[in-house]
């Protein structure tokens, strides 16, 4: 007998899926199940604001919640990265236009820095060498970029140090994130608490790990072998947080080693000027499907609903706009982490998502993915011909059996107008799937074994006894033939869905 775990028939079919990040204002099982039904796909850990108790009490809530109703979520551990910070004071500072503010470079971490009278203007960044990394009228960015100031001088003697001139006022927080834009950080890519955590996410069985911060194809191979150290079988995908100009230099090779992309526009935004984030991120979703990798757009997407009950018209045009770019995913941050209403957000960024996907013409865009067929790779030629005839033929959605979750991937590259329903007997691959655009995963026994024409009438039967097809529908199935031979995808075929469907074969 098939087991499932499934999206339910009544929710409107989705294509681009929601990644809600869990924080103080969402972590109670009410709330997690609110917004399960609300379309989270994927629930966030943002590992820069969690301790290890926090997320595993987060976890159980999450595993009980898909349990219980019985859907796919994947859940992904975000990391804190090597990230740049202003310290030496314990309360906020208020800045003033034409302030002048010295910062120092040091080895100590926040915490080991004694709290300096903040009128002395004397700061702490643990940026080594920061003199080096700026030269007379560099700017260096405040508090998430908010606070703007121009370098005016440069100290040598060691641990180097600059001045720098405020331009314009603002209140800097604790350890505020600071940026020299456009400077090569020299801080490892990860440190002992990035460490801990990728080994902590690999233990606990997490689908995703988001790696910030990733300026290289090295960095992904590094985080592999260390998962490999931990648990060789581990299955964990790896999604690469892209924040700055080295990550976007190397952009193709990142694409090609990593399991999936995030436009971090939150850090990316202070790295580069923040005029070129649309088209960077066009470009960057373009390049990502047409690899067949998941793509996520990330922040601010409905900031001011963190307290206020409704949208800004900007903001519901910016997840429209992603939803028309063919991105997989959108994320929300701290509005569903420590907004007043999470659910309302996530409410609101499914409607804007349902009402987008309406107006989209996604059988011509298949189209137009033609010409990305890599020509030396079978299932990527079956995956595109299933969507084409599944799009002559008006079928009502594609069936793929997938053990790793790769035929389902290829089948999303092309962007169908119809479901891709998919099957696989592995709990984790069935919650990446999650992620990956216009997929609706199901859990099934293993098919090994079982005859090709067995296990389809068997998922035909399920889909219709859940109300998703209906007899008179058209199904094409697409799938490897015999299974568990680890064959690549060979078998493309086409039913209607009738009791007489593989009738000769039973
Ligand atoms: C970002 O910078 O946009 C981002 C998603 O990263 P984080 O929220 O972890 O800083």
């Amino acid at each position: 007998m098939i087991q499932v775990s499934t999206p339910s028939v009544t929710q409107t079919f989705r294509r681009t899926k929601m990644i809600c990040t869990i924080g103080p204002a969402s972590e109670n099982p009410d709330c997690i199940r609110g917004l399960i039904r609300e379309g989270m796909n994927v629930a966030r850990i943002n590992f820069s604001h969690c301790k290890y108790d926090e997320a595993l009490a987060r976890l159980k809530m999450l595993r009980e919640a898909r349990a219980e109703l019985g859907v796919p979520l994947a859940i992904m551990l975000d990391t804190k990265g090597p990230e740049v910070r202003m310290f030496g004071y314990s309360r906020p500072v208020l800045l003033a236009q034409g302030d002048t503010l010295y910062i120092e470079s040091t080895d100590r971490q926040p915490d080991q820095v004694a709290e300096l009278p903040p009128e002395d203007r004397r700061f702490y960044t643990n940026l080594p060498r920061i003199n080096k990394l700026c030269r007379i009228g560099s700017r260096v960015l405040l508090q998430d970029g908010f606070i703007e100031a121009e370098v005016t001088q440069l100290h040598e003697a060691f641990p180097g140090a600059v001045s720098v001139r405020v331009l314009n006022e603002g209140r800097l927080k604790d350890k505020a994130h600071l940026a020299v834009p456009g400077a090569d950080y020299p801080i490892p890519f990860m440190s002992d608490k990035d460490r801990a955590d990728i080994r902590f996410a690999v233990e606990n069985n997490f689908e995703y790990i988001a790696l910030s911060f990733v300026r290289t194809a090295r960095d992904i191979g590094d985080v592999r072998e260390l998962i490999k150290s931990v648990d060789p079988a581990s299955g964990i995908r790896l999604i690469a947080k892209i924040e700055d100009k080295q990550a976007l230099a190397n952009i193709y090779d990142i694409i090609r080693d990593s399991d999936g992309i995030m436009i971090a526009r939150g850090d990316l935004g202070i790295e580069v000027p923040i005029e070129e984030l649309p088209g960077l991120q066009k470009n960057i979703i373009k390049r990502c499907y047409l690899a067949g990798k998941p793509v996520i757009v990330a922040t601010q997407m409905l900031e001011s609903m963190t307290d206020k009950p409704y949208p800004t018209r900007a903001e519901v045009t910016d997840i429209a706009n992603a939803v028309l770019e063919l991105t997989s995913a959108v994320m929300l941050s701290g509005e569903t982490a420590n907004g007043a209403h999470p659910e309302r957000v996530a409410n609101m960024m499914g409607r804007i998502i349902d009402r987008t996907e309406a107006g989209i013409d996604y059988r011509t865009l298949a189209r137009i993915t033609h010409d990305y067929v890599e020509r030396d790779n079978i299932t990527n030629i079956m995956a595109y011909s299933s969507v084409d005839t599944a799009h002559d033929w008006n079928a009502k959605a594609i069936a793929v059996v997938t053990a790793s979750g790769i035929g389902a991937r290829a089948l999303s590259k092309f962007r169908p107008i119809i479901p891709i329903y998919a099957f696989t007997h592995h709990e984790q691959v069935c919650h990446q799937m999650a992620l990956n655009w216009g997929v609706a995963p199901f859990l099934i026994e293993n098919p090994d074994g079982q005859r090709f024409s067995d296990a389809a009438k068997r998922i035909m039967d399920l889909l219709k006894k859940k109300g998703f097809m209906a007899n008179g529908d058209k199904l094409v199935f697409m799938a490897s033939s015999p299974f568990g031979k680890g064959r690549p995808t060979n078998t493309m075929r086409c039913e209607v869905v009738g009791d007489n469907a593989f009738h000769d074969e039973t």
